[in-house]
């Protein structure tokens, strides 16, 4: 599904402009992630996702990302130089994630899910547009 919104090709990148990346087609599942893992790597309660099929999604430079496992079977993308997190994928899955910010405009993507929500600090009240999905 593609509305007005949307542009066709999502760019996107990291604080420093080493790392420069294009998506194509429908972003798919955004969503928040509270896991122990994205909250470490964000600095923040959660990390925002969507996701993007491998096939339509390229690195254009000038740099290539670092990548670490943040489990035996993800990896996750950064910055080498700034350190900005990028991306992540499971082994042998078709859709990657991108991180919402990384991308250049992520206005028009609204997340409509948040994992690990009952890992949130009561501080922050849930994020309407989303459900639980764990
Ligand atoms: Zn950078
Ligand atoms: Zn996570």
């Amino acid at each position: 599904m593609t509305d007005d919104s949307t542009p066709e090709v999502l760019t996107g990148g990291c604080l420093c402009g080493h790392i420069r990346f294009e998506a194509t087609g429908d972003p798919y599942d955004p969503h928040l992630c509270s896991c122990p893992h994205c909250t470490r790597l964000s600095g923040g309660p959660f990390m925002g996702w969507v996701g993007f099929q491998r096939t339509a999604f390229t690195w254009t430079g000038p740099g290539m990302p670092g990548s670490f496992r943040s489990w035996p079977t993800l990896e996750r993308w950064f910055c080498p130089v700034c350190a900005t997190p990028l991306g992540a994928a499971g082994d042998g899955e078709e859709l990657l994630g991108v991180c919402l910010s990384a991308l250049d405009d992520c206005d028009g993507i609204t997340p409509i899910g948040h994992s690990f929500r009952d890992r949130t600090p009561t501080w922050l009240p849930p994020i309407p547009s989303t459900l639980p999905t764990s």
